[in-house]
């Protein structure tokens, strides 16, 4: 099998990053997790803090098998993040780790087909690349980065969008975030179905 072949297939992904640390963000903010961030993602949104994951070929293909041996043992939750991980098929990866009894959870901004068995997908939608349906419907956290007042607005056209019991959070964006900060406090105390989330890895200056 030619090596584009095994990337269609998700044999091989294009690894930028893997450690551990907490998850800094949204519903399960503090949890100890193992991250695995993947290289592409063709979204383009003008603040991203890792502008670095956009070009997958800066990275290695690496086979799944390599990258879940990586994985420390002690950690049950995997956070396969990027860039924009559903740009690739992640079947393969998602059932590897779960064979070895691990918690599969996404970031995506949902614009891309579903694939993996996922534990918990966390939907950040970015209105460069709107969320097909089938995301909003499957999300389990929606998180919408506010850089502005009128991103309340979008923040609000996507919550409609999505399931019931679906947990809903507005996050400053960090350039920003002084301004953005207080926008979402306001915004909160009127409209208490949301929940602020803190980027703390920032604060605590941890990956
Ligand atoms: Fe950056 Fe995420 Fe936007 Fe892609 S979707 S450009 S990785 S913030």
């Amino acid at each position: 099998m030619v090596l584009n072949d095994k990337l269609r297939t998700g044999e091989i992904l294009p690894l930028m990053e893997s450690f551990h640390s907490l998850q800094g963000e949204g519903y399960h903010s503090g949890l100890p997790a193992y991250f695995i961030r993947l290289g592409g993602c063709d979204i383009g949104c003008h603040w991203c803090d890792v502008k670095q994951s956009w070009d997958f070929k800066k990275y290695s293909l690496i086979s799944v098998e390599n990258i879940v041996e990586k994985v420390v043992t002690n950690i049950d939750n995997i956070i396969i993040t990027g860039g924009e991980p559903l740009m690739w098929n992640m079947d393969l990866l998602t059932n590897t780790l779960k064979a070895k009894n691990k918690k599969t959870h996404l970031e995506t901004s949902g614009a891309y087909k579903i694939s993996g068995d996922w534990d918990w997908f966390c939907l950040s939608p970015k209105k460069n690349k709107l969320p097909t349906e089938e995301s909003f419907t499957r999300a389990d956290e929606l998180k919408v980065i506010i850089y502005n007042k009128h991103d309340l607005e979008f923040a609000e056209n996507c919550a409609k969008n999505v399931n019931k019991g679906c947990s809903l959070f507005l996050q400053p964006e960090w350039g920003k975030k002084d301004v953005a900060m207080s926008l979402i406090v306001n915004y909160i105390v009127k409209n208490p179905k949301w929940k602020i989330s803190l980027q703390i890895h920032k604060y605590l200056n941890i990956p």
